[in-house]
């Protein structure tokens, strides 16, 4: 038997039709579908009827207003049509972060992006023929004006670059790699598995910290078919070390008449010693160097779209695009169009420094984010309920690159007079325009090196969003 409270609370629940009615929803379903819109009243009905049966006496029974109910399904519906991939501010202060969609993209690569978006475009079609093209073409001549190689071809992504080269080059037979560089890239990516998966063999040599030219002298044989080098992107062997350089693999790859490949994984093309970061192997002195394939990816210090580039020796290439792989991890258009503009600015590498997001970010000075933090919390200060603070903090470079460097910069530590940490994160992650920030020392923390200057007045209005719906609790 229901109490008497409750029978009173369940009849005051407003009906269906009454929500539909109310001038808030009305608007609502002007812009979205009825059937979702009534989908969503029948649902936070529903979700009232339910907090009332299991509600102990003595619990507030009959504050749900029309106006709560009416609030809580504007809410259900703004979610529900709210696309699934959806943009976010990064105020974790991970440059490259994986989870958040690696490279932001420069303003050239967005627009690019656009206009091949919106109409045809000559994808596979030679204008000065008036006939079929390869969509290879697009960026193979940046990538080797840049590069200094012969050839290249762009792929899915660098795992699919790897796994491609492998299987034209090495299937049947032996891969030569160093023991200690058998990379594992967050989740799936490992090199011993990639080498199976392609249908080659991995013969390992030297130990975990050492490894000699004689090492991978003595593992050749009839069936070795490629000497791989990989970079250890996501790691480092330090103390009492030994590696091959690119120069010394090549050297062996000629006497013995071997191909060479070395996955670089980040796909720097300048010198980050410049600005103060540990020196990461560029794509320029691998080729340089004599090694026959580098392989890269698009989206991590490169700071372009999700690729995996190939560059390296026309003959090798030639038969790597005659692989059947060559077709199921090819490219679309949209890709080659951002990566295209992308490489574009690497041309004048001041302009790739200033406008490709992933290298701004990188560069910026303390003074500069220190800057920034202020004032952002000068105006978060001004939100009520919110205290904030300007800290030293440290930024990463992320995406599995550098993992021992430490930028410094400044951070915006807040506090808030409702909520823990935890619940101010969650808030400010189910807002119109989430805001995704760490937490430490018991405050939630903002690094403005990840969040464009652009942004910062949408992130604090982000903020004030998520106080204000804070007020009526
Ligand atoms: C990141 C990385 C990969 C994988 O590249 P994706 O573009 O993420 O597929 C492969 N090898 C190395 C050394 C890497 O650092």
């Amino acid at each position: 038997m229901l109490s008497q409270d409750k029978t009173k609370a369940l009849r005051s629940i407003p009906a269906v039709e009454t929500l539909l009615a109310a001038a808030p929803v009305a608007e609502l379903l002007k812009d979205h579908p009825r059937a979702l819109v009534v989908a969503a009243a029948r649902e936070v009905t529903a979700q009232a009827r339910q907090a009332i049966l299991v509600s102990s006496a003595g619990d507030r029974l009959l504050e749900l207003s029309l106006d709560d109910l009416v609030a809580k399904l504007v809410a259900r519906v703004h979610a529900a049509a709210r696309p699934h991939l959806t943009r976010v501010i990064n105020a974790t202060g991970v440059v490259v972060h994986t989870n958040l969609g690696r490279a932001p993209l420069a303003e050239s690569a967005r627009r690019a992006l656009g206009t091949i978006a919106e109409g045809y475009s000559t994808l596979e079609y030679d204008l000065e023929r008036g006939e079929r093209g390869s969509r290879h073409d697009h960026c193979a001549d940046l990538l080797c004006e840049l590069t200094g190689a012969e050839a290249a071809l762009v792929v899915n992504n660098n795992a699919a670059a790897v796994l491609m080269v492998l299987a034209a080059l090495a299937a049947g037979r032996e891969v030569v790699v160093a023991r200690g560089q058998l990379v594992e890239i967050g989740g799936s990516f490992r090199i011993p598995e990639v080498m199976a998966a392609s249908g080659c063999r991995l013969r390992e040599v030297g130990t975990t910290n050492k490894v000699y030219p004689r090492d991978y002298a003595a593992a050749i044989g009839e069936e070795t078919a490629l000497l791989l080098k990989v970079h250890t992107s996501n790691y480092r062997i330090l103390g009492f070390t030994a590696s091959v350089s690119g120069a010394e693999l090549a050297v062996l790859g000629a006497q013995h008449g071997l191909p060479t490949m070395e996955d670089l994984g980040s796909g720097v093309l300048m010198d980050l010693s410049e600005i103060g970061l540990e020196k990461e192997p560029t794509v320029q002195e691998s080729i340089a160097a004599g090694v026959d394939i580098v392989t890269f990816s698009g989206d991590k210090l490169l700071g372009g779209p999700q690729a995996g580039i190939i560059v390296g020796k026309k003959a090798l290439l030639d038969k790597i695009k005659r692989h059947p792989l060559a077709r199921a991890l090819r490219v679309g258009k949209l890709t080659l169009a951002a990566l295209e503009a992308t490489l574009r600015l690497y041309r004048d590498l001041e302009r790739a420094w200033q406008e490709i997001p992933t290298l701004r970010a990188l560069r910026l000075g303390v003074g500069e984010l220190r800057e920034r933090a202020e004032r952002l919390a000068r105006a978060i200060n001004a939100i009520s309920g919110l205290s904030a603070t300007v800290l030293p903090g440290v930024s990463e470079v992320g995406g599995g690159s550098l993992p021992l460097a430490e930028l410094p910069t400044y951070v915006v530590g807040i506090s808030c007079d409702h909520w823990t940490p935890d619940e101010l994160a969650a808030t400010l992650r189910q807002g119109a325009l989430p805001v995704i920030g760490r937490i430490k020392d018991n405050r939630l923390l903002l690094d403005p090196r990840t969040v464009a200057p652009e942004e910062d007045k949408l992130l604090v209005r982000a903020l004030g969003a998520a106080l204000g719906i804070s007020r009526g609790d």
